[in-house]
């Protein structure tokens, strides 16, 4: 056991696309500042950022219907939607401006073009989905959308998925070009590479046991070699918490009163996946449909294109269920560990009302192979299940926490939780997720610098020159960086926004 403190100006927790995000844009705005990471894993991006443990998909609300919700008149609200559009668009100037800069290279190792399409079945649905197209094409960030019920024009974008379909079936869909597959496993692995080389000390097979802290105001971080068995201490004046579902047990460990009355509920998911070339080639989209009623947002069934090691694939799902891991690799006493005093009636209020929630994951959990291929029938007709194998995805660990809604209301988005004094932060939560990671590291570096903060904008601008500014309100800035991103990244530019 060693005593020596070592002291450092940053810690991250984590070595997940949130970590390297955090870790690249300090390194860019204060290069002096020393950096350290620890990663209880062998390598960077191998929990929920891993490709084969999320989706994939860029999220810009494109495609995903539970982003536009339909108004007691009928009509159709698109704010969520325009609100994960625009922070997207931040990730997009990031990574093509570090492109730009040869500080990542090859984007199409993380990056590629697919169109994004909502996909509907059914009177009532086919009329929601007419109704948010029209929203939705009177926004800039939407232009280049198109809306069919032909099924020609459907049979032409999506084959298999009209292949052996009942031709009486009402049937809908929109498709836009410029959605993308985003492979977060190879960003993650490329930033913390990038990070390596301006001197981040990344230390895998490094398990973070606590977190106190120091007399001077910074934090007492014990950190275990998993190698050696040895404890380390190391001192930092600003820690963040990116261990993913990991991150609700430390943040509890610190201690600060914002980690109180807040809990977590793991769901965890599967995917179907295909790896058939003569499969794979009759489908190219992402392909999001409804979710089932009573199925929480995260389950939406979508079929879609990706690309994983230079391989065209195709996936199915994601299936819910549950497990108590806070990871996929955590362990079963995670969430039964992770009720405190003070959070307990926090947890036995969300446990009374979410009961519906239980119910759904217990129903998924039951499901049989065939009764998962006779939902993704409703996807490809004529599935065979021989083509199709199942895939463990990662833990998503969703924030119950005490609202103005109630005691042990469920989130389903990203919460930043931070000590008043800006000098820990934690990121619970897993939605939209890693499409916008830029902008919750962002979010999170106005809370924790606001000091550094104006000093930080010119450059931080130069980087993300929307930065500051809503796109759907400057349509030629939009335009202008929307080509711009997709010259440096390799993708789809928009045709239709030149009307
Ligand atoms: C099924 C599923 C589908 C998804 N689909 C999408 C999608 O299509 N698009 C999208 O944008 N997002 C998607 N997401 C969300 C996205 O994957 C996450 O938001 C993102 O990967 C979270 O990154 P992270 O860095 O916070 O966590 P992670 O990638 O999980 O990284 C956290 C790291 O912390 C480490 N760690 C944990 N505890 C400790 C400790 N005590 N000490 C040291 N290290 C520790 C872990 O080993 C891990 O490597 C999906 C998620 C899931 C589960």
């Amino acid at each position: 056991m060693s005593s020596v403190l070592k002291k450092t100006d940053v810690i991250l927790i984590g070595a997940g696309v949130m970590s390297a995000t955090l870790g690249t844009l300090l390194k860019e705005l204060a290069p002096e500042w020393e950096i350290k990471t620890f990663e209880k894993l062998a390598s960077a991006g191998e929990e929920s950022s891993n490709e084969w443990n999320n989706a994939g998909t860029g999220h810009a609300a494109l495609c995903e219907l539970n982003y536009t919700t339909e108004k007691a008149d009928g009509s159709i609200d698109i704010s969520k939607a325009v609100n994960i559009n625009e922070q997207f668009q931040l990730s997009r100037q990031f990574w093509a401006d570090l492109v730009r800069r040869g500080l990542i290279s090859n984007p199409d190792q993380f990056i590629r073009p697919i169109p994004h399409m909502s996909w509907v079945t059914g009177e009532k649905d086919v009329d929601f989905l007419g109704k948010r197209f029209k929203a939705l094409s009177q926004n800039p960030l939407f232009q280049g959308m198109e809306y069919s019920e032909d099924k020609s024009r459907l049979k032409e974008w999506i084959p298999l998925m009209m292949q052996g379909r009942d031709e009486n079936e009402p049937v809908a869909a929109t498709k836009i070009d410029s959605g993308t597959d985003v492979n977060f496993g190879a960003l993650t692995r490329l930033l913390f590479d990038h990070l390596k080389t301006k001197g981040v000390e990344v230390n895998y097979r490094h398990s973070i046991k606590d977190i106190k802290r120091a007399p001077d105001g910074g934090w007492i971080v014990k950190v275990q070699n998993l190698d050696s068995n040895r404890v380390e201490r190391h001192h930092a004046k600003f820690v963040f918490i990116g261990a993913g579902g990991g991150s609700l047990p430390l943040l509890q460990k610190t201690g600060i009163p914002e980690s109180r009355h807040i809990g977590g509920f793991p769901v965890s998911g599967l995917f179907m996946v295909c790896k058939k070339p003569e499969v794979a080639e009759k489908h190219h989209a992402k392909v999001y449909g409804k979710a089932k009623l009573g199925a929480p947002p995260m389950s939406v069934p979508h079929l879609d294109t990706r690309y994983i090691d230079g391989k065209k694939a195709l996936l199915f799902g994601p299936f819910a269920g549950f497990t108590p891991k806070f990871l996929k690799t955590g362990s079963n006493m995670d969430l039964i560990g992770s009720v405190k005093p003070s959070n307990l009636f926090t947890m036995l209020a969300a446990g009374a009302k979410e009961m519906g929630l239980t119910k759904y994951l217990v129903q998924q959990v039951m499901l049989s192979n065939a009764q998962r291929i006779s939902e993704l029938r409703e996807f490809i007709p004529d599935v065979k299940d021989e083509d199709w194998e199942v895939v463990t995805a990662g833990q998503r660990v969703q924030v119950i926490k005490d609202t103005p809604q109630g005691k042990g209301t469920l989130q389903f988005g990203t919460e930043v939780v931070s000590a008043a004094d800006g000098s820990v932060a934690a990121l619970l939560g897993a939605s939209p997720g890693a499409s916008t990671a830029v902008h919750v590291m962002l979010e999170l570096m106005q809370r924790c610098f606001p000091q550094q903060m104006p000093q930080w904008e010119p450059k931080i601008k130069e980087m993300i020159p929307s930065y500051g500014k809503r796109l759907s309100d400057h349509p030629e800035l939009f335009q202008e960086l929307f080509d711009a991103t997709a010259d440096a990244l390799k993708l789809e530019k928009i045709a239709a926004v030149r009307r």
